[in-house]
């Protein structure tokens, strides 16, 4: 080796973009290329190609600087078109708009088609990007055209034409699952559902419960009771509010006392609604035990969707039962609070004193706090289980 290569290799190794194009690290991907002198071409740092010996290797900060160096795009990264992950973003997003513009259920094969690229390809890309599979995307699309119709077409039956329900049998079959009413119900903003509802206190300050016919399907903190039940009001404009009775008031004082010590464990009844999506990270959240955290990252991975960490984070922020579904409990990566419903102060609190008493009595068993029943009515403990195919 002559002496200025070995010069040039010296200074390859201890460059730590070379440790970067050692490992193929995605992570740098856009803060460098290098070429290789003797094939003449230049790659991303996460080329798939033969690692290159260090001495026929230069760095440059652009591809445009490689070029003007006298460097060939490699044919296999494709150092001049856009980022690999971009490039897949788009696809998906190409996929659902397809989707959320088809008249039917597209299949995969079709989908595939028009993406240009293989079924398999198309369907793990999807799920990655997106958190779900194009079959679970697509009737969510459907149900949120939905929603969308029913606000603004003057029929029932009209609106679920055109939100691509082919018989409207069909779609009474699901209607209950995608929108927890029925669709006049619904399209009326819950008119004359009743709801009852039991304000009370606990040590986080006043809280709210609100149950459906299936389960516990509102709960929230704040400051004020009367705030509280305005929150509520928004969310179901023309649904009779009714105080609860006495029974009732049981169920929210087993609700209070949870709230106070989640260690407890929840023996009630849920009834989550959320796109498919939601109720997989809402999963998540449960499977975190009293005293610990999560990032929204860690999350993301935990459902198998690592690029989804916006969505999580959406997810979280979407959360109707404070504390039975533990958003508190998601944290920045860094380990500092992110944003919380029902106030950061109350989420603060609430990891302080989840991390007081998981530290005096530690939860020797390893189950999570959150012991809730099924949908069905059957006892269960852990996550709660979510309808299979619950819509948006
Ligand atoms: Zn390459």
């Amino acid at each position: 080796m002559s002496k200025a290569a070995s010069q040039t290799t010296a200074e390859t190794l201890a460059d730590p973009r070379w440790a970067a194009v050692i490992a193929r690290n995605p992570d740098v991907e856009g803060q460098f290329f290098y070429s290789v002198k003797t094939t003449g071409v230049f790659c991303r740092p996460s080329c798939a190609a033969r690692t290159p010996l260090p001495e026929n290797v230069s760095f440059h900060a652009s591809a445009a600087a490689a070029q003007a160096a006298g460097y060939r795009a490699c044919l296999r990264c494709q150092p001049t078109a856009a980022p690999l992950a971009q490039r897949q973003a788009d696809l998906v997003a190409q996929a659902c708009r397809y989707i959320d513009g088809c008249d039917h259920l597209p299949a995969l094969a079709e989908l595939a088609q028009v993406a240009g690229v293989s079924a398999h390809h198309l369907h793990r890309l999807f799920k990655t990007v997106t958190g779900v599979t194009p079959a679970a995307y697509a009737p969510a699309a459907r149900h949120a055209r939905l929603r969308h119709e029913l606000r603004d077409t003057a029929s029932i039956t009209a609106a679920i034409h055109e939100a691509g329900y082919g018989s409207q049998a069909r779609f009474y079959a699901v209607a209950d699952q995608v929108l927890g009413m029925t669709p006049r119900a619904y399209r009326e903003g819950g008119r004359d559902m009743p709801i009852e509802y039991a304000l009370g206190t606990c040590g986080l300050g006043a809280i709210l419960v609100a149950p459906s016919e299936r389960g516990v399907c509102h709960i929230a903190l704040g400051d004020d009771a009367a705030n509280l039940l305005a929150v509520l009001q928004t969310r179901f404009p023309k649904a009779l509010l009714e105080a609860g009775t006495a029974g009732f008031n049981a169920m929210v004082a087993a609700v209070v006392a949870f709230v106070d010590a989640p260690a407890t464990g929840l023996d009630l009844p849920l009834d989550l609604r959320g796109t498919t999506f939601q109720l997989r990270v809402w999963q998540a959240l449960c499977a975190i035990a009293p005293g610990q955290t999560a990032s929204y990252a860690e999350i993301a991975r935990r459902i198998g969707a690592p690029r989804a960490v916006r969505a999580v984070a959406t997810a979280c922020a979407a959360n109707t039962l404070a504390v039975v579904v533990p958003c508190h409990r998601v944290v920045r990566s860094d380990g500092s609070l992110s944003g919380y419903r029902w106030g950061v102060e109350r989420k603060r609190l609430l990891l302080c004193l989840e991390a007081q008493s998981a530290g005096a009595a530690p939860d020797a068993s390893g189950t999570s706090g959150a012991s809730v029943a099924r949908p069905d009515g059957s006892a269960g403990s852990g996550a709660p289980v979510v309808p299979a195919d619950a819509g948006p």
